[in-house]
């Protein structure tokens, strides 16, 4: 058989990494639960349906970009590409408005997009989201967006982020918005690339973000929702910005940036990280008032972001990635009576809450005492034939490299007691 290898852009989280990784979930478990938010874990899988309705026909994600298959049952189904379709799934199944009329969950996991792998581009990535539904008030999108600037910022200590802010409007809006746009693009249109030519029938406000440098151009010159945003949004938008400056949370106006989507209104943002390249948006969110009711379900506000995760591993300065604290106790034996006696020790240890390992290799005390430094642990138990027949045993600590001998009656309450107090 041929070297078996991962599928490209899925890479594998390995050991020497994972602990990088949980941190970054246990902090963000953490905020997330000072700002009032419960997890919900929809199936990594869902009807591609939901997803065709939830995304849009004329995005990327839906167009080129889903894991689709049939089932054996011929259903078909569809890689979670996101997460905000969904979980407007679960609240409308689940009747989630009737518990609360804001429900405020999070997700964490990974999703999947048949991308171009590249730098921070993956084809199975992971995101930790939020979404908020049930209200329209410019206090949840300025709660959303601290949310993920304290996360981002205090919490994984990312320097120079930027903030991009922007309002897209209201369906009351959105005609004199599209129209305007519209009605410049049109007369332009043999400027545009192919893709934006197609986009200027099926969704024209994508073009507003297109990368290409012709459509930039034209882009700089065009008419933007901004200028074009009803009272109510406008006001809606101003308290929004308003809220955000008593906190004391920097943004710039982008007035660009949109989610291109019919259903997402008012309210868009997104946060990079200047040092990253070309990926290096590190999040993005935004309203979508829209979305609920096109779903199926009575008309409900909403508002949610999605970070990568792979991002932020990339963002997070190197010294945060430092070695972990010495933690728990090695026991070295000598012999298969003192093996014995190390297994019945550690067993005590382990369910009394130490990190406890041991050889079993029957390898040198050399090899054994280098293997206890590559674990990293704080202490080590030596236990040779000799010493066992008197009673004795020796306690190693590793982070001062001094040793004692000691009593073997009542060495598990002395190590009991150099762990609290090393935790104290
Ligand atoms: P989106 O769901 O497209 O708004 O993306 C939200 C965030 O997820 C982005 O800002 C990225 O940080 C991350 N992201 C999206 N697509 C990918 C991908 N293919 N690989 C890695 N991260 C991604």
């Amino acid at each position: 058989m041929a070297n078996l290898k991962g599928v490209r852009g899925a890479p594998d989280i390995l050991p020497r990494d994972s602990s990088g990784w949980q941190r970054l979930e246990d902090v963000a478990r953490a905020i997330l639960r000072r700002y009032g938010y419960v997890e919900i874990r929809t199936p990594i899988f869902e009807r591609t349906e939901l997803f065709v309705r939830g995304i849009g026909e004329g995005t990327d994600i839906v167009e080129k970009e889903m894991y689709t298959f049939t089932d054996q049952g011929q259903e078909s189904l569809t890689l979670r590409p996101e997460g905000t379709a969904p979980v407007v799934r679960a609240y409308l199944e689940h009747q989630m408005a009737a518990q609360s009329p804001l429900v405020k969950v999070y997700y964490l996991g990974p999703m999947f997009r048949r991308e171009r792998p590249q730098s921070g581009r993956y084809r199975q990535f992971h995101q930790i989201g939020v979404e908020a539904i049930g209200s329209d008030r410019p206090s949840v999108d300025a709660e959303v967006i601290a949310l993920l600037i304290d996360l981002l910022v205090e919490e994984y200590r990312i320097p120079d982020l930027q903030l991009r802010l922007n309002s897209i409007g209201d369906p009351a809006c959105r005609p004199k918005i599209l129209d305007r746009l519209l009605r410049y693009m049109r007369e332009r249109a043999s400027q545009l690339c192919p893709e934006c030519q197609k986009r200027l029938e099926r969704n024209p406000l994508r073009i507003l973000d297109c990368k290409q440098e012709g459509c930039q151009r034209l882009v700089a010159q065009a008419p933007k929702p901004l200028e074009s945003l009803c009272g109510a949004c406008a006001d809606h938008f101003a308290q929004v910005r308003s809220l955000l400056d008593l906190l004391k949370i920097a943004y710039t106006i982008d007035d660009r940036l949109v989610r291109g989507l019919e259903y997402y209104t008012r309210t868009t943002f997104e946060v990079i990280n200047p040092h990253l390249g070309a990926q290096n948006a590190l999040a993005g969110g935004g309203r979508y008032d829209g979305l609920i009711e096109m779903m199926g379900g009575p008309s409900t506000p909403g508002i949610g972001f999605a970070v990568g995760l792979e991002r932020v591993m990339a963002s997070i300065p190197g010294d945060a990635e430092e070695q972990t604290a010495l933690q728990g106790v090695y026991i070295a034996t000598m012999g298969q009576d003192a093996h014995k006696s190390g297994m019945l020790l550690l067993q005590e240890l382990r369910r009394r809450g130490v990190r406890g390992l041991i050889d079993h290799e029957a390898r040198s005390l050399k090899g054994q005492m280098r293997q206890a430094n590559k674990d990293r642990v704080r202490y080590c138990l030596i236990l040779g034939e000799e010493e066992l027949t008197q009673g004795r045993v020796t306690l190693r600590d590793m982070a001062k490299a001094e040793q004692q001998s000691l009593a073997l009656e009542g060495v598990i309450e002395h190590l009991l007691e150099l762990e609290r107090a090393g935790t104290r």
